[in-house]
Order: C-alpha cells, then sequence, then structure tokens
C-alpha cells in the first residue's frame, strides 16, 4: 500500500481533529502519502482531495470540529455513488481509506470494500457512544464534560430559586451522555431509554427531597426519550414546585477536546493506519477495557451494548443522588 485517503463523516465531534492528525502522522512516518478528503463521502464523490503533510495537521490537536469538514450524502447510499467514490479512488491512487464517523458511516465503507477493490477502516468519531464495540466513542468525554459545565452553572440558579431544572442532552437513542454527566454533576434524576422510570415515582423523590430540604433538583433527560420543556410542565403541575427545562443542543458537539479523546483518537488514528499496513480491511478500531482493539464492520455494528456497567452507574447515580 502507497497511498491512504482519510476522511470525516456523519456528525462531527471533539478529537476528529486528534485522529486526522494521528492518520496523517502515523502514514508519513510509515512512508505512505497520505490524501485528505474534504465533506466526507460527498467530497469524495466530488474529488475534493488533497495531499496531506506533517504540518497540515499542525496546530489542530487543541481543536473541536473537523479540518477536513464532514458531510452526509444520500447518493454514496446508492452503488451508483459508490462506483462514483471508487472511480475518484482510482484517480487518486487511495488503496486505503480511513473513515472517521458513525455507524451509518461505516456501512457505507464496508459497503464501498464489498463492492470495489478498496480496503477500508473506521474510527468511531461521534459524541453520542452509541457503538456497542467500543467502551468510548472520539468526543464523548468532550462532550460529557460540556454538559457538566452547564450544569454546575444550572445548579447555582436553580438553588437561589429553589427550582426543579430538567436539562435535555444528546445522545439519540442512547442515554450514555445522560448518566455520565448525570452521575458526574450530581443529578437528583437521570432518565434514559436504557431504564424503565416512571413519573409518579419521578414527583414523589422530588416532593420527598423538598420536605428534606433540597433547594434544587436537577433531572438529566437523554433526547431519545425527549420531551424537556413537557416534561418540566407536568413536573410543576403535579408537585406545586417551579420547573424549568433547558435543551443544551449543538453546544455539546463543540469545544476543544479533553485530555482523554485526544489520546484516543490519537490511539485508535494510529491503530487504523497500521491496520491498512497490514492488508486489513472493513475492520473498526475501538477500546476495551483500556486496550485498543479492531472487529470485523459487520461483527461490530451487530453488537450489543455491554450493560452491567451502565447498569451499576445507573443504580449508583440513583442512591448518590436521593
Ligand atoms: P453520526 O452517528 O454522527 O450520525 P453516522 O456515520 O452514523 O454518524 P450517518 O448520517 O448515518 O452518520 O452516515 C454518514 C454518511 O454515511 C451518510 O450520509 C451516507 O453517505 C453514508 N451512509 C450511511 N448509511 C449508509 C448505508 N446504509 N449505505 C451506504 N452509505 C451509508
Amino acid at each position: 500500500m502507497r497511498t491512504i485517503g482519510v476522511l470525516t463523516s456523519g456528525g462531527d465531534a471533539p478529537g476528529m481533529n486528534a485522529a486526522i492528525r494521528a492518520v496523517v502522522r502515523t502514514g508519513i512516518a510509515n512512508g505512505l502519502r497520505v490524501m485528505g478528503i474534504q465533506r466526507g463521502y460527498s467530497g469524495l464523490m466530488n474529488g475534493e482531495i488533497f495531499e496531506m503533510t506533517r504540518s497540515s495537521v499542525s496546530d489542530i490537536i487543541q481543536r473541536g470540529g473537523t479540518i477536513l469538514k464532514s458531510a452526509r450524502s444520500a447518493e454514496f447510499r446508492t452503488p451508483e455513488g459508490r462506483k462514483k467514490a471508487y472511480n475518484v479512488l482510482k484517480v487518486f491512487g487511495i488503496e486505503g481509506l480511513v473513515v472517521i464517523g458513525g455507524d451509518g458511516s461505516f456501512t457505507g465503507a464496508k459497503l464501498l470494500s464489498d463492492e470495489w477493490d478498496i480496503k477500508t477502516v473506521g474510527i468511531p468519531g461521534t459524541i453520542d457512544n452509541d457503538l456497542a464495540y467500543t467502551d468510548y466513542t472520539i468526543g464523548f468525554d468532550t462532550a460529557v464534560n460540556t454538559v457538566l459545565d452547564a450544569i454546575n452553572k444550572l445548579r447555582d440558579t436553580s438553588t437561589s430559586h429553589e427550582r426543579v431544572s430538567v436539562v435535555e442532552v444528546m445522545g439519540r437513542h442512547c442515554g450514555d451522555i445522560a448518566l455520565y454527566a448525570g452521575l458526574a454533576g450530581g443529578a437528583e434524576s437521570i432518565i434514559i431509554p436504557e431504564e424503565d422510570y416512571n413519573f409518579d415515582e419521578l414527583c414523589k423523590t422530588i416532593i420527598e427531597g423538598k420536605v428534606k430540604g433540597k433547594l434544587h433538583n436537577l433531572i438529566l433527560l437523554a433526547e431519545g426519550i425527549g420531551g424537556a420543556e413537557e416534561l418540566a410542565k407536568k413536573i410543576e403541575e403535579v408537585t406545586g414546585i417551579e420547573s424549568r427545562a433547558t435543551v443544551l443542543g449543538h453546544i455539546q458537539r463543540g469545544g476543544s477536546p479533553t485530555a482523554f479523546d485526544r489520546i484516543l483518537a490519537s490511539r485508535l488514528g494510529a491503530r487504523a493506519v497500521e491496520l491498512l499496513l497490514e492488508g486489513k480491511s472493513k475492520r473498526v478500531v475501538g477500546i476495551r477495557d483500556n486496550k485498543i482493539v479492531d472487529f470485523d464492520i459487520t461483527e461490530a455494528l451487530e453488537m450489543e451494548k455491554r450493560r452491567d456497567d451502565h447498569k451499576k452507574l445507573y443504580e449508583l447515580s440513583k442512591i448518590l443522588g436521593y
């Protein structure tokens, strides 16, 4: 293998730049030409490709977003779109492709390798932490810390006004951002798609908290359940305690990556290039029990999330937040 390409696809995540940097510099250190592909699969089909050097990735490890830009492409979902992409890859002499993104991007990479002679490796870049095969995705830790910062501020004002504060966070169908930020932020209640919750019990806990002298009540709500405004309104109606909703939104996708995300991205980026150098294809890299691992893409996407630790964290949050 002489030339590889790297792209970022789907929703952006802090730490993607650190991953790009690791791919470029590991590639160059191993004698490869590394091509940067802009705007994900869309830019790939349009030939938005340039050669990267060590200095193309200078001064980006600390930056959120992605210097390669990200996009979603409906055309790439079609065999014709992927044929177009392959033809462009051929023109640029790209034999291996590193795809930084989520499950949709990985599926696209797998199909490209199934249909054409191009090797692909996926790196998990999404704040949602919704890929079962890896304990953490790049960007998750930074998003949790962003939420934590917001919670700390909301706690101040909720305490002053003795209010209930419902905070809706991202994560799509995965409650990890709500769970981790809730535990770290000392939330009274955490509502996530993976665990049942009972509205009457929630209100009872809020009223009991008030009677015990709690000055505020912080509820973390995962977007998979959604409706923070509606929930706050219902809580106020039932408990008589003033309740406010905050939807954090896209702020969670930005910001300088944490040390954890930068280190994870550096390790995964380097491993992805090593796999291509070993001639591997249709693999994804991840971290399990602090060890860098890799799996077949299909196998990885079919895995179920390891729930034991998750359940323990949830139970712990209930005991500590009560
Ligand atoms: P995030 O988790 O941040 O949303 P993602 O990678 O899951 O990231 P998607 O929008 O699902 O984001 O996928 C990104 C791109 O990957 C799509 O726009 C499309 O070009 C390609 N892709 C997704 N699913 C498929 C598929 N089934 N077949 C081919 N290409 C796909």
